[in-house]
Parts: structure tokens; C-alpha cells; sequence
């Protein structure tokens, strides 16, 4: 039997028997770390109450062997439940690396159990590989994502990370590869007695087009600079069929929807065919969001924003004087059925 001391963890998420993208997303990741020389092969752990097949879905991803946990208290994700349990089975199987989806339960487990373990946890990273020197090396933005920076976690194991979901390509499926299923006990949980019950989920669509699902991106950033002008954006993203992004700042400043709208580490990946970006300097944190857009043109009045290095159309104008005139064009091109 194939022991998981010292491979490559990834802490699959379900809700309601589903498996959440970012889990075959993270597999993929796995196997390129474990080739890399970052541990033995990869592990898939997933934890939930009647969710034993959702272990052969991993397999052809890229799992080599799924750690399955099923037990009623694990019906819908709580933290504390959660986190004993994979608190226990990492002190018992010893992994290397264990990867979590940057989601909301998986940012808030990964954090809760790196804690329990008293190692680190680099959260929302954008890249992650193995160095030459053989050190798993986690990228996040750094000085409010004007650099990349490298962490290393080279005195305490295992080395945990999350990645926002969408961040790395989903590997093709093998239906031919073969792994191994285990199903784990959750004993730490007999006698746990914990002060929370979640009771159900709910989960609310959000209104209007999903970022991730448009084919048009209309984003906005703080130099939009009021609320007015945001409506022009809005305006134009419903013109050409699309949906409004935007960056940290657009956010706090309470121009859009909600957290929903956000591109970037710390909110959505966005691949769409046209992504227009209005008074955005491209700080990392928002880039990593939206870098690998099929067309992109950004309006900034700096010259020297670095949304132009990631641009293959910049405008360097006022974006007040572009919008109006912009809609004003697509109006009358739509209405003449040009
Ligand atoms: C842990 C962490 C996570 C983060 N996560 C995210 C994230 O997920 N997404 C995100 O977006 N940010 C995130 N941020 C914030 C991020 O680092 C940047 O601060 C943010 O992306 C900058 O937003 P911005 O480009 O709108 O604003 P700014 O950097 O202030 O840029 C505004 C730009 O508008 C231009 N401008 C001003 N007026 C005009 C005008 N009239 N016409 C044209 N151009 C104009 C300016 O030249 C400037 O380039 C995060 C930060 C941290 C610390």
C-alpha cells in the first residue's frame, strides 16, 4: 500500500455530495508539485457524510490515493468539526504540502488547522512551485500587489496553501488512471462537543450575468472616481452583453453590487473573451484575476500604469471623456445594426 507520508495533500471541497471545480483544479497543481520533487505523490482528502463515490471522481485528476472521512457530523462544513478531524489525519499520515481551495470554508479551515499545527499557511497564493534547491515556493502579491514575493515554510510541516478557485487550469480527466480508495475513522470525533450546529446551506445566485460566465467584461477601478460614472460603466457592459467587474478600491467605495463583482486574489477569475478595464493601475491582486483575458483594453490617464503591460489595447485618456462618446458610438452602430 502506497503510504501518503510525505506527499502532496489536497483538501477536496464538496457541498452537497458536489465537488467543487477547484479541487480538480488543485490536483493538477498536486501532480506538477509531486513531479517537481515536493512530495510522494498526491493525496486527495475528502471529508462529508455519504460522499464515498465522490473519491473515484478524483482519481482520474490526478489523485493517487483519496483519504475519504464520511461520517454524519461531517454533513455540511463546520469548522471546528472539520478541522479536528484533518488536524488528526495530518498528525497521523504526515503529509508534505497540503493545498486548500482560497474559498470561503477553505480559507477559513486552512487557516483554523495551520494554527492547530503551529505551521504556516500562505493564503490566496497566485503561483506555486518547487524551487531548484528542492523548497516549495507560494507566491503571493506583496506591497499592496505591486510585487510578487516567495514564501518559504522551511521549519515546520507540513507546508499549507490556498489558491483562489479558478487560478489554475482543471487537468484533463483519465478515465485510465488508477488510485487507491481509504476510508479514514473521524474517532477525534466521538465525545466532540462543539458549540455550533450549521443547519443548512443557502446559497444565493447572484443577480444579473455571472463575472466568471460572461463573455464581456466591463471593470472598473478607483480612478472612475464616482458613482455617476460608474453607471456609464454599467451602461456599457449592458450594451455589449456583458457584466461589470471591479477592483478592491471600486468596492470599498460602494460603487458595485458586492464582494461578487470583484476580480482578482481576493475575489473572481474572469477568462472572457473581451475584458475592458476603466481607471485600473494593475496591481497584482487584481491582474492574477484577469491576465489571461482573450482581448484586453485598458483606458488609464498614466502613461505609465502597469495595467498597460498586460494590455494589447491602452488608451492613455481620461476615461470621463471616453465613456460618453464609447456608448454614445455603441448605441448607433446597434441601432443602425452595424
Ligand atoms: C491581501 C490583499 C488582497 C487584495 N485583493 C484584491 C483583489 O482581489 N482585487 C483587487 O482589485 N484588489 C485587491 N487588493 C488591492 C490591490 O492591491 C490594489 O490596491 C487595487 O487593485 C488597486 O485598485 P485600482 O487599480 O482600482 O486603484 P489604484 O491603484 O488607485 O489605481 C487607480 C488608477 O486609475 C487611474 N485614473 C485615475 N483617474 C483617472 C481618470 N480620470 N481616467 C483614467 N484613469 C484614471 C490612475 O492613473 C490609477 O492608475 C488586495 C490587497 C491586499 C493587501
Amino acid at each position: 500500500m502506497q503510504k501518503s507520508k510525505g506527499a502532496v495533500w489536497v483538501v477536496a471541497e464538496q457541498i452537497e455530495g458536489k465537488l467543487a471545480e477547484a479541487s480538480f483544479e488543485l490536483l493538477g497543481k498536486a501532480g506538477e508539485l509531486a513531479a517537481q520533487g515536493g512530495g510522494a505523490g498526491v493525496v486527495s482528502v475528502v471529508m462529508g457524510s455519504g460522499i464515498g463515490a465522490l473519491a473515484e471522481e478524483l482519481i482520474p485528476y490526478g489523485a493517487d490515493r483519496v483519504l475519504v472521512i464520511d461520517h454524519p457530523r461531517l454533513t455540511l462544513y463546520q469548522n471546528d468539526t472539520y478541522a479536528a478531524v484533518l488536524e488528526d489525519l495530518i498528525r497521523r499520515e504526515l503529509p508534505e504540502i497540503v493545498l486548500f481551495s482560497a474559498s470561503y470554508c477553505g480559507s477559513e479551515l486552512s487557516a483554523t488547522v495551520a494554527a492547530k499545527l503551529g505551521t504556516g499557511l500562505a493564503a490566496h497564493c497566485v503561483d506555486l512551485h518547487i524551487n531548484e534547491q528542492g523548497e516549495f515556493v507560494q507566491v503571493v502579491p506583496a506591497f499592496g500587489g505591486r510585487v510578487l514575493g516567495d514564501i518559504l515554510c522551511p521549519n515546520h510541516r507540513p507546508q499549507m496553501a490556498s489558491v483562489k478557485p479558478g487560478l489554475f487550469a482543471k487537468p484533463a480527466k483519465d478515465a485510465t488512471r488508477i488510485g487507491e480508495v481509504v476510508k479514514e475513522t473521524a474517532a477525534v470525533l466521538d465525545g466532540f462537543s462543539s458549540p455550533l450546529k450549521a443547519l443548512r446551506v443557502v446559497q444565493e445566485p447572484p443577480p444579473g450575468l455571472p463575472l466568471e460566465q460572461a463573455d464581456v467584461v466591463v471593470a472598473g477601478g478607483w480612478g472612475v472616481g464616482s458613482a455617476e460614472t460608474w453607471q456609464l460603466l454599467e451602461e456599457l457592459a449592458s450594451e455589449l452583453g456583458g457584466a461589470v467587474g471591479c477592483t478592491r478600491p471600486a468596492l470599498d467605495e460602494g460603487w458595485t453590487e458586492g464582494e461578487h463583482t470583484m476580480i482578482g486574489t481576493s475575489g473572481k477569475t474572469v477568462r472572457p473573451r473581451l475584458y475592458i478595464g476603466f481607471g485600473i493601475s494593475g496591481a497584482a491582486h487584481h491582474v492574477v484575476g484577469m491576465k489571461d483575458s482573450g482581448v484586453v483594453i485598458s483606458v488609464n490617464n498614466d502613461s505609465q500604469a502597469p495595467i498597460f503591460h498586460v494590455s494589447d489595447y491602452g488608451v492613455v485618456a481620461d476615461l470621463k471623456k471616453i465613456l460618453p462618446p464609447l456608448l454614445e458610438e455603441i448605441k448607433t452602430h446597434k441601432d443602425s445594426g452595424t
